[in-house]
């Protein structure tokens, strides 16, 4: 099978794990403030919070930004349920956005005539998750220019996007939002297997983001609410939970990380040799933004026709051993969010583009031998559908 996505693991990699190993820590050492350091200093942002999944960092983010009960993060539909899960988590209620058709984001036109609604109502969102799918960032101003004009905070979920650049300006500078989050999943751009980080330029986000990663318990006589009582000391100040990066996971994002510009490029290689392959066929191949560097974690296509069609070029993909996917089934029609009343006809651009969306396998390492039996094996399954 070839897979959707996968990891790219080097000896240098496997060297700085088994280095770990042999060392004094496996958490709570040196690697992770290391690995932090590095993405902080690639983002250009002051800070950065590692943690053990980029469901943690989103669920961390939005306790930073004081998401709590009676409050409403929105988010797009066309994502992982992890963008909306961190809402619940809180206490908080969860709403979604239409995307824009074009590039499958949260679409900022859409979000205003949401907003102007929802200030009419008085139910304006405290937090709006923008998430970058596939790697092309948002329109970052747009929902910025918004979230002054409604007072709300943004969370960038770039899960897909590390490596990317906007506006001339590496994804997790922070010039358009007030959080970063990035995942290191396995199938993402660089892996940690495991992993996630929060980047903020915000010295009060982060000391919290660091506080409840690890049970709301400092050592910092300043956070403390009365002198130490001894070397021993510590206080829990707060609730928070386990949300640490081990040092095993720490040492290989680090190694990961030396590569990240080669990996993004390795993508955007793959994307345009997809590019010229599929000019052809009749399928929408993803629209680039010119003023954007997408980390280009997916490599999206849209086959017409109708439902029927394109589940069956997906399932004639899937039995030649190509491991397509499809990112993703939108969030409010999981039963789960349709028990809270979400309909499946409340975002029609969402559904639109679930009925027509395939991920082709994109990951360094795909050969050109095995893009092309992916093309070839696309031609033949739409011309037998
Ligand atoms: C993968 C992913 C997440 C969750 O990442 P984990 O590190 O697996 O928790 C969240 N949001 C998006 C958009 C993702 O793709």
């Amino acid at each position: 099978m070839i897979p959707y996505g996968r990891q790219d693991i080097s000896q240098a990699d496997i060297d700085a794990v088994i280095e770990v190993l042999k060392s004094d820590f496996l958490t709570q050492g040196p690697k992770v403030p290391a690995f932090e350091e590095a993405v902080a200093s690639y983002c250009g942002a002051r800070h950065a919070i590692a943690v053990n999944s980029a469901t943690s960092a989103l669920h961390l983010a939005c306790l930073a930004l004081g998401l709590g009960p009676g409050d409403r993060l929105w988010t797009t539909p066309v994502t992982f349920v992890a963008s909306a899960n961190c809402a619940l988590y809180c206490g908080a209620s969860v709403d979604f956005v239409d995307i824009d058709p074009r590039t499958y984001n949260l679409s900022p036109a859409a979000l205003e005539a949401k907003l102007e609604m929802a200030e009419k109502e008085g139910a304006l969102p405290k937090v709006v998750v923008a998430v970058h799918l596939c790697g092309q960032p948002c329109d970052m101003k747009a929902i910025s220019k918004l979230a002054d004009k409604y007072a709300f905070r943004v969370i960038e979920d770039a899960s897909h996007a590390i490596g990317g650049r906007y506006d001339g300006e590496p994804i997790g500078s922070g010039r358009y939002s007030d959080i970063t989050i990035f995942s290191f999943h396995p199938v993402k751009i660089i892996t940690s297997a495991e992993g996630g980080m929060a980047v903020t330029n915000d010295d009060g986000f982060a000391e919290k983001m660091q506080l409840l990663r690890s049970h709301g318990i400092t050592r910092d006589p300043k956070q403390m609410t009365h002198e130490s009582d001894g070397p021993w000391y510590y206080q829990q100040v707060e609730l928070g939970f386990n949300y640490r990066m081990t040092e095993l996971q720490a040492a290989l994002g680090l190694s990961q990380m030396a590569r990240l510009d080669d990996f993004v490029a390795c993508r955007h290689e793959l994307a345009g040799r997809y590019d010229e392959l599929l000019s052809t066929l009749p399928v929408i191949t993803p629209w680039q933004h010119p003023d954007s560097y997408s980390g280009l974690h997916l490599y999206v296509i849209r086959v017409a026709g109708g439902p029927a069609r394109h589940r069956r070029v997906f399932e004639l993909l899937r039995e030649q051993g190509i491991g397509v996917n499809l990112h993703y089934i939108p969030v409010h029609t999981q039963p789960y969010y349709q028990a809270m009343g979400f309909t499946a006809g409340d975002f029609p651009h969402a559904m639109e583009y679930y009925e027509e969306a395939i991920s082709l396998p994109m990951f360094p390492g795909l050969s050109s031998q095995d893009q092309d039996f992916v093309v070839a094996t696309l031609a033949k399954a739409m011309e037998a559908s």
